[in-house]
C-alpha cells in the first residue's frame, strides 16, 4: 500500500472502516489520496474545511429493488443503485452500468472517479454513477425493455436535468437509454431531453456521443505521443474489450495511422496482424450482439482466436485497455514491459491496478489514467446537455472538433499541474490534483453543505 501523507492516512482509514468490503472503492480513494500530499501542504484550508473527508462521503446513495418478468413469465429480482457523489460543480453526472459484478463498491469507485474526471473537463457537471447487477447478455430485447422500465420506475424520482443526469456505461448503450428515457417520459409526462445522455440522434442525442469515449481516449493518446515527440502513425497497438469504448478507440487509432492488431471480450482475444477490421467488428458486436470468436470465422484464416488468454501477451508499442477494472495487474504489466510497450492510455475506468501503475512508472512507460484519458465520453454528454437546453443540434464535424479541443485542454492542464506540483510528466498526479482543486474550490465557496 502507498505511504500517505499523515493527514490523508487518517482519512483513508476512516473510508476503509466506514465502507467495509468495498475494495474497488478503497482502491480508487487511495489512488487519489496518494497524489494529494503536496496539495494538503500548500493549501491547509482544504484540510480545515474537511474538504477531502467530505469528498469521500457521497451526498446520497440510493439502493432499490428491480422486479421484472422474463420471457417465460418467471419473476426476476435485481438490485438497482444510484450513488450521487458530489454536486459542487453541477448536477450529478455519470453512467449506469448493467453487469452481474455490480455492487455498491463498484458503483462508489466509479462515482468517486467521476467527480475528478468531470472536473477535469472544465464543464459544469458533478459526479455520480449507478447501475444494476442485471446481465443483459443473452436477454431478448423485450426482457431488456421490461428490466429498464422497472429500473426507471424507481430511478425517475431521483433524477432530472438540474439534479442528476445518468448516461450509458458497460451494458448500457443507446437501446437501454431509449427504454429508460421512454419510461421516464411516460411516468413524468415531460419530454425532458436533458435528463439522460447517450440518446439516439433522432430523439435528442448528440453527434459523436457514441464515438466520444473511444475517440477522446485516442485524441488524448495522440497528445501524449506528441509531448514525447512521437506519433501514433505506424505504431502497433493492442486494445482490450470490443464494446463501445474499444470499437471507437480502434477506429480512431486507424484514422491516425496506427495498427490495432488485437482486441478481446470476456471469452478471449483475437489477433489480426493486418489490423482489426472495424466494420466487421461493429457488425458482430453492435448489430448481431455476437462473440469475438465470430470475427475469426468471418475473416477465414486471416485472424486467430485465443480462448481465455490475456490479450496483453500480444506484443505492442501502445496499450489501450478498454474493457474493465483491474484487467492489467502485475503479471499483465510485466508482459507489456517485456515486449517493449511504451505508452498506456486507459479507455476503461481503473483498468490498471496500483502494482501495474507502479511497474509502468519504474520501467519508464508513459501512463495516462482513465479519469483524464477517457473523459471525452462525459464531456460529450455535457455537450449533449448543452444542445438539449438550447433545443439545438450541432454537426458531427463541429462536435468532434469540440471534443478534440477538450481532450487537448485536459492533457495540457494535467501536464502543467504535474509540473506545478513538482512531478513533471506524471499524468496520474497531474490528473488527480487538477481534478481535485476545481472541486475543492467550489466546495469551499458553497460552505458546509
Ligand atoms: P461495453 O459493455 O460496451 O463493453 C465492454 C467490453 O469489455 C466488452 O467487450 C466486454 O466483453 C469486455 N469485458 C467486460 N468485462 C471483461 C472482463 N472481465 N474480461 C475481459 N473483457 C471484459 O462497455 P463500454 O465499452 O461502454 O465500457 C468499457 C469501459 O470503459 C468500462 O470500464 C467503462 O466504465 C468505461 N467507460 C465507458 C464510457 C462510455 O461512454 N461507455 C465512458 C468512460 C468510461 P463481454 O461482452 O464478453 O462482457
Amino acid at each position: 500500500m502507498a505511504v500517505l501523507h499523515e493527514k490523508l492516512q487518517t482519512i483513508y482509514e476512516e473510508v476503509a472502516q466506514r465502507n467495509p468490503g468495498e475494495k474497488e472503492f478503497h482502491q480508487a480513494v487511495i489512488e487519489v489520496l496518494d497524489s494529494l500530499g503536496p496539495v494538503v501542504d500548500k493549501h491547509p484550508d482544504y484540510a480545515d474545511g474537511a474538504i477531502i473527508r467530505r469528498l469521500c462521503e457521497p451526498e446520497r446513495q440510493i439502493i432499490f429493488r428491480v422486479p421484472w418478468a422474463d420471457d417465460s413469465g418467471t419473476t426476476q429480482i435485481n438490485r438497482g443503485f444510484r450513488v450521487e457523489f458530489n454536486s459542487a460543480l453541477g448536477p450529478f453526472k455519470g453512467g449506469l452500468r448493467f453487469h452481474p459484478s455490480v455492487y455498491l463498491g463498484i458503483v462508489k469507485f466509479l462515482g468517486f472517479e467521476q467527480i475528478f474526471k468531470n472536473s477535469l473537463t472544465g464543464l459544469p457537471i458533478g459526479g455520480g454513477k449507478g447501475g444494476s447487477d442485471f446481465d443483459p447478455k443473452g436477454r431478448s430485447d423485450a426482457e431488456v425493455m421490461r428490466f429498464c422500465q422497472s429500473f426507471m420506475t424507481e430511478l425517475y424520482r431521483h433524477i432530472g436535468e438540474y439534479t442528476d443526469v445518468p448516461a450509458g456505461d458497460t451494458g448500457v448503450g443507446t437501446r437501454e437509454i431509449g427504454y429508460l428515457f421512454g419510461q421516464y417520459k411516460r411516468i413524468t409526462n415531460r419530454y425532458e431531453s436533458g435528463v439522460l445522455t447517450g440518446k439516439g440522434l433522432t430523439w435528442g442525442g448528440s453527434q459523436v456521443r457514441t464515438e466520444a469515449t473511444g475517440y477522446g481516449t485516442v485524441f488524448f493518446l495522440n497528445e501524449m505521443l506528441k509531448a514525447a515527440s512521437d506519433t501514433v502513425e505506424g505504431k502497433r497497438v493492442v486494445v482490450s474489450g470490443s464494446g463501445n469504448v474499444a470499437i471507437y478507440a480502434i477506429e480512431q487509432i486507424h484514422e491516425l495511422g496506427g495498427i490495432v492488431v488485437a482486441c478481446s471480450d470476456s471469452s478471449g482475444y483475437i489477433v489480426d496482424e493486418k489490423g482489426i477490421d472495424v466494420g466487421l467488428l461493429k457488425e458482430i458486436k453492435e448489430v448481431q450482439r455476437g462473440r469475438i470468436a465470430d470475427y475469426v470465422e468471418a475473416r477465414a484464416g486471416a485472424a486467430r482466436f485465443v480462448e481465455g488468454g490475456s490479450v496483453w501477451e500480444v506484443p505492442c508499442d501502445i496499450a489501450v485497455p478498454c474493457a474493465t477494472q483491474n484487467e492489467i495487474n502485475g503479471d499483465e504489466s510485466g508482459y507489456l514491459i517485456k515486449n517493449g510497450c511504451r505508452f498506456v492510455a486507459e479507455g476503461a475506468n481503473m483498468p490498471c491496478s496500483p502494482d501495474a501503475i507502479k511497474n509502468f512508472a519504474d520501467a519508464g512507460v508513459i501512463f495516462a489514467p482513465g479519469k483524464a484519458a477517457n473523459a471525452g465520453g462525459v464531456a460529450t454528454s455535457a455537450l449533449e446537455m448543452q444542445q438539449n437546453a438550447s433545443r439545438d443540434s450541432w454537426t458531427f464535424v463541429d462536435t468532434e472538433k469540440r471534443l478534440e479541443e477538450i481532450m487537448r485542454r485536459i492533457h495540457n492542464r494535467v501536464l502543467s499541474t504535474a509540473e506545478e506540483y513538482g512531478q513533471p510528466g506524471n499524468y496520474v498526479a497531474g490528473a488527480n490534483i487538477a481534478g481535485f482543486i476545481r472541486v475543492a474550490d467550489a466546495m469551499l465557496a458553497l460552505g458546509l453543505v
